[in-house]
């Protein structure tokens, strides 16, 4: 049997979005040679992170606001064009202006404790054996499907937001769109003029909330999700937090009557979903549900670290876990947006090279 090569590096870093390109041009700042000292590994065809995938037709105006990376600032982009295309360019000019050198496609199946004190990254190929590791895998790879009754059997199409890809497939369907995030509204508004019917249907009333979504604002939510987290609870979503901005085009849709939100239906049958109401069942009956439902955070591989309290989240202290200090989340938690992902790269490599493991 052949072994497998380990090859040493001071820092590995999984994941080339926003966070983890962040994390690798800090470390680069700091003195380590790419390559060399560390290594980014990413499992996607190529650069953009998750904005690679987002369906074609959400534009870079549509965006909330992708905030620049560090010491490149991301100008003059066509506010028509695909917010994929935008940033895939964006990042690849990136990663060639700062020589971050990203493997990929490389996927990191398990993390694990190491002889010597280091953590062992086993990829597909090669293991790396590292003093530290900057984890920042995102949540587009871990979508979230809630579980309804009946779900099973429904004969019509199901699709979620990481798989939707705009609305020309949904011509003259009768669609339900499920989910109080921006996703969810920007999927209804899109559906509302191709398909015969759209039915917009959330958990929770949504909360939208007037005024530009400012630096005070944004404060706010992370102070909230970081307290979650400092409990060693799971982060919550990204709308309960933010709620939802009244911008011009949802006051429209608010008007018009296409954002018309339903409480959740009770289950799913063959032809179309249900409500229990005290005068009995409400069917609607439908041909497609979309999951505008959100995500969770991509930490599979890290479960041979045991990283989890009993609430099911992961304390941490700024962006290194409490019981694994080798290990920094960025992008997880109150750094999971581009403009955290970016403050959490730095944060991350600076408590790396103060601490002494690396
Ligand atoms: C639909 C949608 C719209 C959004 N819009 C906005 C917005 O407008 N503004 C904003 O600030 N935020 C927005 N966000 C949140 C935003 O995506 C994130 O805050 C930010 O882009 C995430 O960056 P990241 O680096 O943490 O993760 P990602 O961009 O997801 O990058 C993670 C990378 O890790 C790689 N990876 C994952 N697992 C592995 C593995 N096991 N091995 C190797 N590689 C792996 C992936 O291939 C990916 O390239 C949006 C999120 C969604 C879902």
């Amino acid at each position: 049997m052949n072994a497998i090569a380990v090859r040493e590096v001071r820092v590995v870093v999984i994941g080339a979005g926003q966070a983890g390109l962040s994390a690798a041009y800090f470390l680069r700042r700091a003195g380590l040679r790419p390559g060399e000292d560390f290594v980014v590994l990413d499992h996607s065809p190529g650069p953009g992170g998750a904005w690679q995938f987002r369906w074609p037709t959400m534009t870079y105006s549509a965006a909330h606001r992708v905030h620049d990376l560090p010491g490149m600032p991301l100008e003059g982009a066509d506010p028509d064009r695909p917010a994929a295309e935008v940033v895939a360019g964006y990042f690849a000019a990136y990663e060639r202006r700062f020589d971050l050198r990203v493997r990929r496609p490389v996927d990191v199946r398990a993390v694990r404790p190491g002889p010597d004190g280091r953590l062992l990254v086993e990829t597909g190929g090669a293991v790396w054996s590292a003093a530290a590791l900057v984890n920042a895998t995102g949540t587009w790879d871990r979508p979230f499907w809630p579980r309804y009754p009946g779900q099973e059997t429904f004969r019509g199409r199901q699709t979620h937001t990481a798989l939707y890809r705009g609305p020309a497939g949904f011509a003259g369907l009768r669609v339900v769109v499920v989910g109080g995030g921006a996703s969810g509204t920007q999927h209804v508004m899109e559906l509302a003029p191709v398909a015969r019917e759209t039915t917009w249907v959330t958990r929770t009333e949504p909360v939208f909330v007037p005024g530009p979504f400012d630096a005070d604002r944004g404060r706010a939510a992370v102070a909230l999700v970081a307290d979650r987290v400092r409990r060693g609870l799971p982060p919550s979503s990204v709308v309960s937090v933010t709620g939802l901005p009244l911008t011009p085009r949802i006051e429209a849709a608010l008007a018009s009557g296409v954002l018309d939100r339903r409480p959740m239906f009770d289950r799913i049958t063959a032809r179309g979903v249900v409500w229990r109401t005290p005068d009995g069942d409400r069917t609607l009956e439908v041909d497609a549900i979309v999951w505008a439902t959100g995500f969770r955070a991509a930490l599979d591989h890290l479960a041979p670290l045991r990283l989890r309290e009993p609430g099911g989240g992961i304390t941490m202290d700024g962006t290194r876990v409490v019981r694994e200090p080798r290990v920094h989340l960025v992008g997880y938690g109150p750094s999971a947006s581009t403009v955290g992902a970016g403050r959490a790269g730095r944060a991350a490599v600076r408590e790396i090279l103060a601490g002494p493991a690396a």
